[in-house]
C-alpha cells in the first residue's frame, strides 16, 4: 500500500500473517488504508515488517470482500463448480441467514445429538473471537468437537511439549535469539516463513557471533548462513537428533547437574541413545558421521543454545516424537530456564497460540484445562450456566474421516480453508459433500465457503478490536481501523447473534468484556485486560492484575515439577518413494505468499511477485525428465494429480521436489499423505512420494 494522499489518522494493530506478531501503524484516510509502516515501540519487531506486513494489507479494500450474507440457490448442488463460484448463491438479509443457520443446526442436534456437528475455529481471528467459537461448540451446540488449524501445524508441539516440559509454548522470548551463543535450527524455513525473525538470527551471528547449526532436508537461506548445514534425510528427524544425543553423553558434554536436580526419565533415555552411533546415525540421515561429531560438540559445549523449529519438525507421522527429541536435547545440554536459551517453536499464522490458549481444541478448554477434569467442568459450567460434556471431542482430521463415514453431519467453520489446507484434499473434498450441512464466516469466497450452505461476512483484522497472542506468548492489542465492509460483522458478534436465536445468549456487550471473561477462568491469562496491553503488549503466564507477565517458563522448575525426557525411537515416514512414484515431495511456504493464499493473492504487490506455484526439482532430475526451467510438470501421488512449473534448484537433493501449498489452481494437497501422528493427529505433509512427468498439454 502507498497512497499519495496523507493519512487522516493513525492506528497501531498488529500483522496478520505470521506469528511473529510485528507491530503495524495504518496510516487510514477516508476509510482507506494509505499507508503502512512498522511500531518501532513494539518489542518484538522494533519497526521492523517483511515484504507480507509492508506490502500485503491491500486485500482489506479487495472488491471480493465478502458484504452481505450468501445462502446457497436450491438447485446447485455443493460440487457444482459454477464459472464464478458466487453464482451457487443468492444474497440474503442477516435475519435469514442467521434463522436457516439456527434450524438447521438445530434440526441436526434433534435428530443425531450433539456430537453429530463440529466447529472449526480459527487462528487467524482474535483471542476474543476463538474463546467465543469454542463456548459457542461447547455451551450452546453441546460437543466439544472443536479445533482448529494447528492441528495442521504444530498439534505435535503442543502434545510433546505438554509432556516434557508441562507447556505446549515456546520457553523463552524471541529477543533471547539475540542472547544465544549457539542456535539450532530444525525443520523451519525461518527467513521465509518467520522473516523477522530470520532476521534475528541472521543479526546474532554476524553481529554477535552466534553460531548457527542449521538441520533441513532442503538448503534454506540460513543454511548458507551456518556453521554447519546437516542436510538430513525427510523424516530421519528422530535419528538425527538421538545420533547428536549418543555423540554428546558419550563425549560426556551433558549438563549432569541440571539433569539430577531438574529431570526424571534420564537413565531409560540415556540407555535409548545406544544404539544411534554416528555410523548408523549417518546410514540412516545421510549426513556424515564427520559432520554428526562436530555439531554434537557444539551442541553440548553451547553455554546458551536455542533451538527453533517449524513445520518440518512437526508435520509428520513421528511429529510428537520429534518435538520430544528436541526437548530431550534442551534437557540435556541444560538449556532450559535461562536467558538465550530454550525452546522455540515458531507458531504458523499470526494467533494459533492464541488459538490454542483459548481452548479452540477438542480436549481442553481455555488454558489447557482438560476437559475431562471434574472440577474443570464444574467451574466452566458455573460460569457459563450450561451442562457441559466432558468427552473430548474429535480432532479436525477426525471430523474430516466422520463426515467421510456419515457420522459428522454438520460444520460450523469459522475463518478456515481445510479445501486447501487439509492433507488428501479430494478425499477432503468428497467428505465435506456428504455433509448434511456447512455454514463459513469468512472475508472471502475462499474454497471453503463454497461449498457451505451459508456462509457469512465477516471483518479482517483492520476492522476488530480484541488481540492476537504471538509465538513468544505475548498478547498483543489489535485495534479497529476501518469500518467493516456492507453488513460485515466480527466474528464474535456473528456467533453470539447465533447463540441467542438457539437459546443461549451470551452477554457481551464488546470485545473487552470478552477478555475479562477469559482472564476469570483462564489462570494463564488471568492479569490480562485490554487496558493492560498498550503497545508492548504481556507474556503469558500472567497471573493477576499486578503481575508484569512472563519473559521466560520453566525458571527453577519447569511447570509440570521435573522435566521429562522420552525415549523415542526412528521411525521411516508413512511413505516412501518406489518404483511408481520415485520422487519425494515435500511441502510448504513461501515468503510472498500465506497459507492458503485467501489474503496474499489479492495483494498486489506479493501477487506480481509471486503469481503463481512453482514445484522445485534438482537439476538432475529435470535433465533425466528431459524439464527445463518454466516448462510445466504433471505431478501424480497415489492420491490426486496437479499441474506446476518446474524451478530447477540445487536446493533440493536428487530425487527430492518442493512445493508450495499456496495455490488453488496448483493444490500442492491434492498429492499429501494424510497419514497421522497417533498423538497428535497432525497429517505428515512434509513426506509424499509422487512422479512427475513433462505435461504434454503445455
Ligand atoms: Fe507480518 Fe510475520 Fe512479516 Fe512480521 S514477519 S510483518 S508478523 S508476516
Amino acid at each position: 500500500i502507498r497512497e499519495s494522499l496523507p493519512a487522516t489518522r493513525q492506528v497501531e494493530t498488529i500483522c496478520p500473517y505470521c506469528g511473529v506478531g510485528c507491530g503495524v501503524r495504518l496510516g487510514v484516510r477516508q476509510e482507506r488504508i494509505v499507508r503502512v509502516e512498522g511500531v518501532r515501540e513494539n518489542p518484538v519487531s522494533r519497526g521492523e515488517l517483511c515484504v507480507k506486513g509492508r506490502f500485503g494489507l491491500d486485500f482489506v479494500h479487495s472488491p471480493e470482500r465478502l458484504a452481505t450474507p450468501l445462502v446457497r440457490k436450491e438447485n446447485i448442488g455443493r460440487l457444482a463448480k459454477p464459472p464464478d463460484p458466487r453464482q451457487a448463491f443468492r444474497e440474503a438479509g442477516w435475519e435469514e441467514a442467521l434463522e436457516l443457520t439456527a434450524n438447521a443446526l438445530q434440526g441436526l442436534i434433534h435428530e443425531y445429538g450433539s456430537d453429530c456437528l463440529g466447529v472449526l475455529s480459527s487462528a487467524k481471528c482474535t483471542n476474543e473471537d476463538n474463546y467465543v467459537t469454542q463456548k459457542f461448540a461447547r455451551a450452546v451446540l453441546k460437543t466439544n468437537n472443536v479445533d482448529h488449524c494447528a492441528r495442521l501445524c504444530h498439534a505435535s508441539t503442543v502434545t510433546a511439549a505438554l509432556a516434557a516440559f508441562g507447556d505446549g509454548a515456546m520457553s523463552n522470548s524471541i529477543s533471547d535469539f539475540e542472547k544465544a551463543d549457539v542456535i539450532l535450527v530444525i525443520g523451519s524455513n525461518t527467513t521465509e516463513c518467520h522473516p523477522v525473525i530470520g532476521r534475528r538470527i541472521k543479526r546474532a551471528v554476524q553481529e554477535k557471533g552466534a553460531k548457527l547449526l542449521v538441520a533441513d532436508p532442503r538448503a534454506v537461506e540460513l543454511s548458507d548462513q551456518a556453521e554447519l548445514f546437516l542436510n538430513h534425510l525427510p523424516g530421519t528427524d528422530v535419528a538425527l537428533l538421538n545420533g547428536l544425543m549418543n555423540r554428546i553423553v558419550e563425549l560426556k558434554l551433558h549438563n549432569r547437574r541440571f539433569i539430577a536436580r531438574r529431570c526424571e526419565n534420564y537413565e531409560a533415555f540415556a540407555e535409548s541413545l545406544a544404539g544411534y552411533t554416528p555410523e548408523v546415525t549417518e546410514a540412516t540421515t545421510g549426513v556424515p558421521a564427520e559432520k554428526i561429531q562436530r555439531a554434537a560438540r557444539i551442541l553440548g559445549k553451547a553455554k546458551r543454545l536455542v533451538v527453533a523449529y517449524g513445520m518440518g519438525i512437526t508435520q509428520h507421522v513421528t511429529g510428537t516424537d520429534n518435538v520430544k527429541a528436541v526437548a530431550n536435547l534442551l534437557m540435556l545440554t541444560g538449556n532450559m530456564g535461562r536467558l538465550g536459551c530454550g525452546f522455540a517453536p515458531l507458531r504458523g499464522q499470526n494467533n494459533v497460540q492464541g488459538a490454542c490458549d483459548m481452548g479452540a481444541l477438542p480436549n481442553v478448554y481455555p488454558g489447557y484445562q482438560r476437559v475431562d477434569n471434574p472440577e474443570v467442568k464444574a467451574k466452566f459450567e458455573l460460569a457459563w450456566g450450561a451442562i457441559l460434556s466432558d468427552r473430548p471431542g474429535l480432532t479436525l482430521t477426525e471430523m474430516i474421516k466422520a463426515a467421510h463415514t456419515g457420522s459428522l453431519k454438520g460444520l460450523y467453520i469459522v475463518g478456515e480453508n481445510p479445501m486447501l489446507s487439509e492433507a488428501d484434499l479430494n478425499h477432503a473434498q468428497e467428505a465435506m459433500a456428504r455433509l448434511g450441512f456447512i455454514a463459513v464466516q469468512d472475508i472471502f469466497l475462499t474454497e471453503t465457503a463454497a461449498l457451505a450452505d451459508v456462509v457469512f461476512p465477516s471483518a479482517c483484522f483492520a476492522e476488530k478490536e480484541g488481540s492476537f497472542t504471538n509465538t513468544e506468548r505475548r498478547i498483543q492489542k489489535v485495534n479497529r481501523a476501518l469500518n467493516p465492509p456492507g453488513q460485515a460483522r466480527e466474528d464474535w458478534r456473528i456467533l453470539s447473534d447465533l447463540a441467542a436465536l438457539l437459546g443461549r445468549p451470551f452477554a457481551f456487550a464488546n470485545s473487552a468484556e470478552i477478555m475479562d471473561e477469559i482472564a476469570s477462568l483462564t489462570p494463564i491469562y488471568g492479569g490480562i485486560s485490554h487496558d493492560r496491553l498498550g503497545l508492548r503488549g504481556l507474556q503469558w503466564p500472567c497471573w493477576n492484575r499486578r503481575h508484569k507477565g512472563s519473559a521466560m517458563l520453566h525458571k527453577g522448575r519447569f511447570t509440570r515439577g521435573r522435566g521429562r525426557f522420552h525415549v523415542v525411537h526412528d521411525r521411516p515416514p508413512a511413505e516412501l518413494p518406489s518404483a511408481e512414484y520415485p520422487l519425494l515431495l515435500t511441502t510448504g511456504r513461501i515468503l510472498e505468499h500465506w497459507h492458503t493464499g485467501s489474503m496474499t493473492h489479492r495483494s498486489r504487490v506479493l501477487e506480481t511477485l509471486a503469481p503463481e506455484s512453482r514445484i522445485e526439482i534438482n537439476p538432475q532430475d529435470a535433465a533425466e525428465l528431459g524439464v527445463t526451467e518454466g516448462d510445466t510438470l504433471s505431478i501424480k501421488s497415489r492420491r490426486g494429480q496437479v499441474r506446476s512449473k518446474a524451478r530447477t534448484s540445487r536446493r533440493v537433493r536428487p530425487g527430492q521436489t518442493f512445493m508450495a501449498f499456496h495455490w488453488q489452481d496448483a493444490p500442492a494437497n491434492s498429492l499429501t499423505n494424510p497419514s497421522v501422528d497417533p498423538v497428535a493427529n497432525i497429517p505428515e505433509y512434509k513426506v509424499a512420494s509422487v512422479k512427475a512427468v513433462l505435461d504434454v498439454l503445455d
